[in-house]
């Protein structure tokens, strides 16, 4: 009887995994590669705990990295056991630790209605404790403070215990965190790396409480080991203890969050630190076909000091890698479109399919090549370009720039960045307004005539009127970009998010110039007249009101390859494949951060079960720059005859076996490609045609040049010309108003 209702937890593994599954070690790692089954094995081991072993499902916990994967492994195991899973816990760090401090508020000395502060929030209580202590804000970046508490707080340290080596610089942002927790402390807010340190903190001071907990949780498990950090592990360590037991499963080859504090060492430490454990490897690959397999392989290889592992499949070999270069980023986004319009057509869902990209500033170009293409998608993890805040912001001053009745676009810039405009004073023009029915803009001009602000906020008030109007008054009668590009350098937007030192101010950035890139392409989209900022700002309305597929729709899943992890797709574009892109401009003299680049693209290669495409644009335009890439070196790293280069038309293909050397000449092989066969199986540059290369033109606004290419005919061919103050530009015919001269 038992045997048969444990038959299907184990019938469906093959050896290896059922020893995993099945194991009595207490302590236990499952170290294995990419769509091995490793969050498959965590599910069937906790099923086998609560079906054979009769551990109550109140015995375990279990641990993952998303709110997503935690749901998803609640309903896989309740699956198994056709049984509600109620009272076992299963949560990411976060959560679970946020779930112990509710229950013992009292214990971690917090009010019973603590708050959790969002990194949002957080950055602003940071300010204002900054403030407190008369900060200059230029000096002293806020968003590095936030940093430097939350990478502390991750390695479980306290200010009393950072060594400030009698540095001021050092001892100023000990002195904030410091300041900052005691603000945190009375007003009863917790923020995210807190929620851990004081849940461990907890235990290590209330050892009563942490004897029920060990006592309760006899199994922990725990899946994607490989990126926990320093608090994480201590934490699990300490729950842990010598009686109970601990599964947890890895792949060191997919540690990719080594910027945020993960230590892959400490898959390494496991076995010193907790004790003997049983290591089971799993090498057969379920998930992708052999060439996949064997690209991703073939990447990872080149990467030092690994655990390694042997990964292998029985499945199909399927289909080669299509690599495509696209001469541009908009090229190259088309190209996405059209071949999942293509697979569309061939009768896959929308859900089967993912676009990976290594920055979110890559997403609009491709968000728009799916939107001119009707196809629903959804960006999971983020938000949609035109929905980020920063780009909001920027789009705020362009508005008012249009507009100065706006009051939306006015609430929203009017103290951003910072400039000491208070809540009182803010509250007195809004009064103003609402009793006079005036706009927010006029209403600030009668207060400021009447005096009614403090000198301070006076001046701020004043200064921000000023911008605008100057701005506005400076810019009439330049083209729509170089608006844009005065307008938000001139807002301070870039300053104040360059000054951010984490991970998102940097992006920020990124994004604000890519909003730059969007005016720009607007204006070649368009004939130039008609690209004005009141028709751009439409445009941008327009594309952030679009609603997102719903979370049931079927529709195609955007997201970067960090937010990838653990998840699987039939089919996958890796878009923006290129040196400087991916691996990042700033891995490339750190050769730490290069492996890392490289375990995020085996992860990238690793999402994809049956078709893998990889596209690259020879030059592109992100940042607010246009900058020509060389393919990415990852793409040198897939043994070659896995490989074919594809054309923007599915008839044209060629395995990339009949070029002669290595991937390196790829962009002089395409680009001769295009001399001979034209774009998208098109015939190219007609001897009529009247863009024959190295005639001279003159353009309206990049001056003189020379033709050096063309694709297609009619409107629609693009022409390449050498400007002789601007470098190299893909222009679209039929909008360019070249002049031959
Ligand atoms: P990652 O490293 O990406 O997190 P993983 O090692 O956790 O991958 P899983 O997601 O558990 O791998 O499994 C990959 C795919 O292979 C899943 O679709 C899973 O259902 C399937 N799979 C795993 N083991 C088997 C098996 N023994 N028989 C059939 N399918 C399997
Ligand atoms: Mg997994």
């Amino acid at each position: 009887m038992r045997a048969m209702s444990v038959d299907p937890i184990v019938n469906s593994l093959n050896e290896a995994q059922r020893r995993a599954v099945t194991s009595d070690a207490d302590r236990l790692l499952v170290l294995a590669g990419a769509g091995s089954g490793k969050t498959r094995v965590l599910v069937h081991r906790i099923a086998w705990l609560i079906q054979a072993c009769h551990l109550a499902p109140h015995n375990i916990l279990a641990v993952t990295f998303t709110n997503k994967a935690a749901a998803e492994m609640r309903h896989r195991i309740e699956s198994l056991l056709r049984a509600p899973l109620g009272a076992m816990w299963v949560g990411t760090f976060h959560g679970i630790a946020h779930r112990f401090l509710r229950l013992h508020w009292q214990e971690a000395k917090l009010p019973q209605n603590f708050q959790i502060l969002d990194s949002d929030d957080q950055l602003r209580l940071v300010k204002r404790v900054m403030r407190g202590m008369e900060l200059d804000e230029t000096r002293w970046p806020p968003k590095q403070a936030q940093g430097f508490i939350n990478s502390n707080k991750d390695e479980g340290l306290r200010p009393e215990h950072i060594d400030d080596y009698g540095d001021i610089h050092q001892k100023t942002l000990v002195n904030i965190y410091q300041q900052y927790q005691d603000a945190c402390q009375t007003g009863g807010m917790v923020d995210f790396a807190e929620l851990l340190l004081r849940s461990h903190e907890l235990w290590l001071k209330q050892p009563a409480l942490l004897q029920h907990y060990r006592q309760r949780f006899r199994h922990v498990l725990v899946d994607e080991f490989q990126d926990t950090n320093r608090i994480q592990y201590a934490w699990l360590r300490m729950l842990v203890g010598n009686d109970n037991a601990i599964t947890i499963v890895g792949d060191d080859d997919q540690s990719i969050y080594g910027w945020r504090g993960a230590r892959v060492e400490n898959i390494r430490q496991f076995g010193d630190d907790f004790g003997r454990a049983e290591v089971v490897r799993l090498e057969q690959n379920y998930r992708s076909t052999s060439i996949i397999l064997n690209a991703a392989n073939g990447v990872i290889t080149h990467n030092s000091d690994r655990l390694g592992k042997n990964l292998w499949t029985s499945g199909a070999e399927g289909d080669p890698i299509s690599v495509y270069a696209g001469f541009n980023e908009v090229d190259e986004a088309r190209f996405i479109a059209e071949r999942i319009q293509h697979a569309l057509q061939q009768g896959h869902r929308r859900d089967d399919i993912a676009i990976l990209y290594r920055s979110n500033a890559q997403s609009r170009v491709l968000e728009e090549a799916l939107l001119r293409a009707a196809i629903p998608y959804r960006i999971y993890g983020g938000h949609r370009f035109f929905e980020r805040a920063e780009i909001k912001n920027a789009l705020a001053y362009l508005r008012l720039i249009c507009h100065r009745d706006d009051d939306a676009a006015f609430e929203r810039v009017v103290n951003t960045p910072t400039r000491g405009l208070g809540d009182k004073s803010l509250e007195r023009i809004r009064a103003l307004a609402r009793e006079l029915k005036i706009p927010l803009w006029q209403a600030s001009l009668q207060v400021l005539q009447h005096r009614e602000l403090a000198t301070k906020a006076g001046n701020a008030l004043k200064g921000f009127l000023a911008l605008i109007e100057q701005l506005d008054q400076e810019t009439r009668g330049t083209g729509l970009s170089e608006q844009a590009e005065r307008v938000i350098g001139a807002s301070g937007l870039i300053a104040f998010h360059k000054n951010e030192k984490d991970d998102r101010g940097e992006a920020r950035v990124e994004n604000l110039k890519e909003l730059i890139s969007a005016t720009r392409e607007f204006e070649i989209s368009l004939q130039q007249e008609s690209a004005t900022l009141a028709a751009f700002l439409d445009h941008a309305a327009l594309e952030a009101g679009e609603t997102q597929a719903g979370e049931n729709e079927d529709s195609v899943q955007m997201m970067t390859l960090h937010a990838a992890k653990g998840l699987e797709f039939p089919i996958v574009f890796m878009a923006g494949v290129e040196e400087g892109l991916f691996p990042s401009m700033q891995s490339a003299d750190d050769p730490h951060r290069m492996e890392e680049e490289r375990r995020l693209c085996y992860v990238g290669i690793t999402r994809a079960m049956k078709n893998l495409y990889i596209t690259y644009a020879e030059s592109r335009r992100i940042y607010g720059s246009e900058a020509l890439h060389a393919p990415s070196r990852f793409i040198r790293e897939i043994p070659i005859h896995l490989l074919q280069e594809v054309r923007a038309s599915a008839r044209l293909t060629r395995p990339m076996s009949t070029f002669d050397s290595g991937f390196g000449g790829v962009r002089e092989r395409s680009a001769a490609y295009r001399g001979n066969n034209g774009y998208g199986g098109a015939r190219i540059q007609a001897d009529d045609s009247p863009y024959q290369l190295g005639r001279s033109v003159r353009h309206p606004k990049f001056g003189d040049g020379v033709i050096m290419g063309c694709e297609g005919q009619g409107p629609n061919a693009r022409v390449r010309v050498n400007f002789r103050g601007e470098g190299e530009k893909w222009l679209v015919a039929q909008y360019a108003r070249l002049e031959f001269v």
